[in-house]
């Protein structure tokens, strides 16, 4: 199991990749929902989203990493490895649902990976890659149960309690759940009495409905926010959010698309959906955290021409 040692090792080694991410509080958005919030802006790391921390640390880590990797991603975890593969030189294969976002399949693409277009939705993708994988003698690397991956993703929950000791709650959107576990670990071990709240779509509550319920459950897709478009529960994440995660939260695509919005406005910031997830479960939760210190992490900020068109419509 990850613990503080692995995440203080990961922030030593990515401080020569990875300047720390700012994070800044806006009065007009404090305005808006009426606390004092930090916005932790991993939408300006290179690859416009967090998980660049978790592929780094892997592939810095990984032994024999000449022989190459695949994952399987709609498209922030393959911009992270493919980031990483191409800073150490060392092939990489991305396998992506049909019908991808075509701004993430250029941005891999741009890195130098290779992206294979097979199966419907990311479960089956798992496959194609597992095989893709076995054949060619490259290791395959799951977007959530990777001990090195979660050891990356928690510096970021470290810088922000470093920065900011008095935050109250930390909200944490939530996919396969690495964030959210990174986050829980990171909070127990050095604010204890931070609070993290997942969030997810209404429109795609697997995570959600696992821990609420307490087994693993599959749920169907409806979310158009494809950061957060995973059908099932992951196990290896939901062992560490059944006990560690304070609460979770639903929010519908609307209103986090009414935050995206928001963080536009408010914080000149582009959130992709996901990225906006967090200030949308604050909004919902307004007057639960009234004037209280607390973070929203935009996790990310690659939002695809259909997504931009959204948006910016009235
Ligand atoms: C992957 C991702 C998430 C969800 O993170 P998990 O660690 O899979 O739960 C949230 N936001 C963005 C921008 C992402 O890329």
């Amino acid at each position: 199991m990850t613990d503080m040692r692995d995440v203080l090792e990961a922030r030593r080694l990515l401080a020569s990749h990875l300047p720390e991410t700012p994070m800044w509080s806006y009065p007009v958005l404090n305005a808006v929902v009426g606390a004092r919030v930090h916005v932790k802006h991993e939408n300006v790391q290179p690859t416009g989203a967090f998980k660049v921390r978790g592929g780094i640390t892997l592939l810095a880590r990984m032994p024999d990493r000449e022989r190459g990797v695949v994952g399987y991603s709609t498209g922030n975890h393959a911009q992270s490895l493919a980031y990483a593969a191409r800073l150490f030189g060392v092939p990489c294969s991305i396998v992506m649902p049909e019908d991808p976002n075509p701004a993430k399949v250029a941005a891999v693409e741009a890195l130098g990976a290779e992206v294979v277009i097979a199966g419907a939705h990311l479960g089956e993708c798992a496959g194609h890659a597992r095989e893709l994988a076995e054949r060619r003698d490259m290791r395959l690397v799951s977007p959530a149960d990777e001990p090195e991956i979660i050891a990356g993703v928690a510096t970021l929950y470290a810088e922000i309690l470093a920065a900011r000791p008095g935050i109250e709650a930390v909200f944490v959107p939530i996919g396969s759940g690495s964030g959210a576990m990174a986050a829980c670990l990171v909070a127990r071990a050095i604010a204890p009495s931070c609070r993290v709240i997942g969030v997810q779509s209404a429109q795609a509550p697997a995570a959600y409905d696992s821990w609420r319920l307490g087994e693993l459950v599959t749920r169907p897709v409806k979310t158009v926010v494809d950061g957060l478009a995973t059908g099932a529960g992951f196990a290896s994440t939901q062992a560490v959010l059944r006990g560690g995660l304070d609460d979770f939260t639903l929010v519908d695509d609307d209103e986090i698309l009414r935050a995206q919005r928001i963080l536009l406005t408010e914080a000149h910031t582009l959130a992709e959906g996901a990225g906006a997830a967090a200030l949308a479960a604050l909004l919902a939760r307004r007057s639960e955290f009234a004037g209280r210190e607390v973070a929203v992490v935009c996790t990310g900020g690659n939002a695809g021409p259909a997504e931009l068109d959204r948006l910016l419509a009235a």
